[in-house]
Formats: C-alpha cells, structure tokens, sequence
C-alpha cells in the first residue's frame, strides 16, 4: 500500500509512480538523501514492500507530491464527509464529479488508450492500458462502486436505471487542458456493473503512410497498393496493433484526390475528413455487409470495411474489389500469409483471391526502449520506472506477385507459401529492432510469442 500524500510529504519523499512494473516490483521512492537508510527502513515498514531510492532535490520532491494525483485523496475526503452528513445520492455530489474529472484528466494527461473501472468483493479497481499493458491506477473503496459508473453512465447518457444488460455510448470530456471523445461500454459482473473507457485522443488520427514508421522500400509499395484503382488491401494483427490506424493513414492521402471515399466501421472512431463514415448498427440491422451493399449503390472509389468477419461481407468485399473499387479492410489473423486460408474459409475461391488481393499488411506494436534510461532494470523518471517509452510498429508485407498467385490457385498450405516466397517476416524485423536495441528480447517475446 502506497501511503497517503500528507505522510509522504511528511517525511520529505514522493512516492514517483504507482506504474512500476509489475504490483510486486519494488517502488520507485524519490529521496533527497538516498542513503538515508533510517528513512528507507521506515518507508518499507510502512509500505511493506522494498523500495528503490532515487536521487531528487526538495524542491522536484515537493513538485512532484503536489502534482501526482493532485487531489484525488483530499476529494475522496470530501467524499467521506458528505457521506457522513446526508444519505442523499453522493453519484451526483460535487465531488464525485471531481473525482470522476480528476481520473479522466489523468488518464488524458499520460495517454492512456483505455480506462477500466473494475469492480470487485472490497473495491473498485481503476487501471489504464498504457503501451498495451494494463497498468493500476487507482483502488477505490467499495461504497463508491455504484456513484463513479453512474457518473461515467450520466456523462454518457446511459440509462443509469438499467444495471442488468451491457450499455454503450460515448461522450466528449473537456477541461482547461485537454478534450477528447470517450467510448464507454458497461458490463454486469459479479460484483457490479464493470466500465470500460476507450480515449480517442485527437492527436493520433493525423498520422500520414509516412509517420507509421514502414521501412523505405516497402512504404514506397504501399503507397503504390493505395494508387490502385481496383482490388483489396487487407492489414491483419490482433486487436490493438494498430491496423486501422494504418489504414486511416493510407486512407488520408487517398482523400487528398478526387475520389469518393466511404467506411463501413463499427465503431465510427476517428473522424476521418472528407469521407462518409458509417456505423454498423447491429440491432438496427445494418451489417457489414448490408452496409457495404448500400455504399456500392452510392459511386465509391474507396471502400474501407472496417473488418470482415463473416461469409456475406466477404463475399460483397471481393466482388467490390473486382468491380473498379478499391476495398481497404482488416482480419485478425497472426501473420500475412494466414489471411489467404481465412479468405478461403470464408468461402471465397482460390481464382478469386489471387486476382483481387493487392497485397496483405500484417502489423504488430512493440514497447520503445526509453531514451532517457536506456530501458535499465528499474527505468526512470521519464518512462515511469518501466523501461519502456512509447511503441513502434513492425509489419510485414506480403505482396500480389505472380508467384503468389499461383500458390494462391494450387493451393499451397501456409508453409509452402513462406518456403516459395521470401519476404520480411515480422520476427525478422523485431529482431532487428532487438538487435539497434530499440526495443527488448522480452518485448518481442511478450509480444510475438
Ligand atoms: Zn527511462
């Protein structure tokens, strides 16, 4: 347990981040005298954990205490004492909503991508996905499950009297230093109605085909698939690595010329200026492939189908990519190779495959070595004693060749194709990302199995 700002302040430290690698991992301790072993006895008696000291001047200590987590404890204060003077409703009291406020701005302050309010047995848990990793952020006391996901459910406009079905909905959070739209869905669980916030924060929707970060050659190839007048470019990764961001990329220098650019996307997260964006609204019985029928009937030149995961859509998905439209899309397969079979146990034949794909872009995001410490065992200041600042994106490219094709038509299985073909695998260029140390061999392996 990291103990309270007033006793921290107290005792002259700062308590730097509770982002330490792991709960177990020894905390990261701001002192002005490392070698004050007295001081460090008493902090792990009161923390029952190990610490690591860290060299900080008095002054960075003091800053440090009254910037992290500013007020989250004074206003839980607030909180109690209110508590203890009425049984109104405290969900739409004052200083829920700071509360609420507080761990928004936060998470927006240190670009998180997602908040989790999870609820269990003695607490509620808030932790951030930050680089892909689900970090703890804040524990809360049990009574103040309920009042904190009504507050997310009013901000979002949710029906706060149904407790019982899962909920979506969105809403825009502003404060005088930041603003972003916020995708919320709510889930029943055992202990309470679970939320979890997704951060679509502005600045990431602008990167060009040139900021992905793509080796020379294969964005000059790219780009090239993006000039295509017909045919499909499908990107492949698990979720979170980073494939629509792709193809919002390539999708930007695509709306610069004079084309119709629709998408079919579920959900809308990024605006994308000049382009139709649809929603799939399932219960309204507007699919994928509803959808991309609709849209063909519209003059498209571009299509992006936000993910094929079903026969219709694929089926409509091709038959569009043969028909002069250029069709963008993503399946979640591990590797480029492996989108062929999938296409194929979709229900789509050999021929047509190997005459409408354009090329297949399998990506993944590894954790960035941080500049400042050099991703040493106990990190630093700047990379919040992680190691690890930012992520990079590797690809691979399997391109449409002629050689492609006829494997596509015989009917190779998926080690035939890579012995026929050669190509940068994405092992090979996190190794080599490995070797230029811009990353781990841990990393790579947490990541790539
Ligand atoms: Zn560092």
């Amino acid at each position: 347990m990291i103990p309270s700002i007033s006793w921290s302040k107290a005792h002259g430290v700062a308590f730097l981040s509770s982002l330490s690698k792991t709960e177990s991992h020894s905390l990261p301790v701001a002192m002005s005298d490392p070698s004050n072993e007295l001081l460090i006895a008493l902090i792990q008696a009161e923390t029952s954990q190990s610490i690591t000291p860290h060299p900080y001047s008095l002054a960075e200590i003091q800053k440090y205490n009254s910037l992290s987590n500013p007020s989250t404890e004074s206003i839980l204060e607030k909180i109690q004492l209110q508590k203890n003077l009425s049984d109104t409703n405290v969900w739409e009291s004052e200083p829920i909503i700071e509360l609420v406020d507080t761990i928004l701005e936060s998470a927006m302050m240190q670009r998180v991508s997602d908040i989790h309010f999870e609820p269990f047995e003695t607490h509620l848990s808030v932790r951030f996905r930050k680089d892909g990793l689900l970090i703890p952020h804040l524990t809360l006391p049990d009574w103040l499950k309920d009042s904190v996901i009504l507050r997310l459910k009013v901000l979002a406009c949710l029906d706060i009297s149904e407790k019982r079905i899962p909920l979506d909905g969105r809403f825009r959070f502003r404060s005088p230093n930041h603003h972003c739209a916020i995708r919320i869905s709510t889930l029943p669980t055992r202990y309470g109605e679970k939320a979890v916030l997704r951060l679509l924060l502005p600045q990431e929707s602008k990167e060009d085909l040139e900021s992905l970060g793509m080796p020379l050659e294969m964005l000059t190839k790219v780009k090239l698939i993006f000039e295509k007048p017909q045919g499909i470019f499908i990107v492949t990764g698990p979720t979170g690595s980073g494939k629509t961001s792709s193809l919002y990329a390539g999708l930007r220098c695509i709306i610069q010329k004079q084309l119709n650019v629709t998408t079919i996307e579920d959900p809308v997260e990024y605006e994308l200026h000049g382009a139709n964006q649809v929603q799939v609204n399932e219960k309204a019985g507007l699919h994928f492939a509803t959808a991309l029928r609709s849209v063909l009937r519209q003059d498209p030149d571009v299509i992006f189908v936000g993910e094929i995961r079903d026969k219709e859509t694929a089926c409509v998905a091709l038959q569009a990519a043969q028909t002069g439209h250029l069709v963008l899309t993503t399946l979640h397969t591990n590797d480029s190779v492996s989108a062929i079979s999938r296409l194929e146990d979709l229900g789509i034949s050999p021929p047509l495959i190997a005459d409408a794909v354009l090329g297949v872009l399998a990506q993944r995001l590894l954790r960035k070595v941080c500049p400042h410490c050099l991703g040493l065992e106990s990190g630093c200041k700047h990379c919040d004693f992680t190691g690890y600042k930012g992520r990079f994106a590797i690809f691979e490219l399997l391109e449409a060749s002629p050689k492609l094709n006829h494997c596509i038509i015989n009917d190779f299985s998926h080690s035939q194709i890579l012995e026929e073909i050669s190509f940068l695998k994405l092992t090979d260029y996190a190794n080599l990302a490995v070797k230029e140390k811009k990353t781990t061999m841990e990393e790579l392996k947490r990541v790539l199995g």
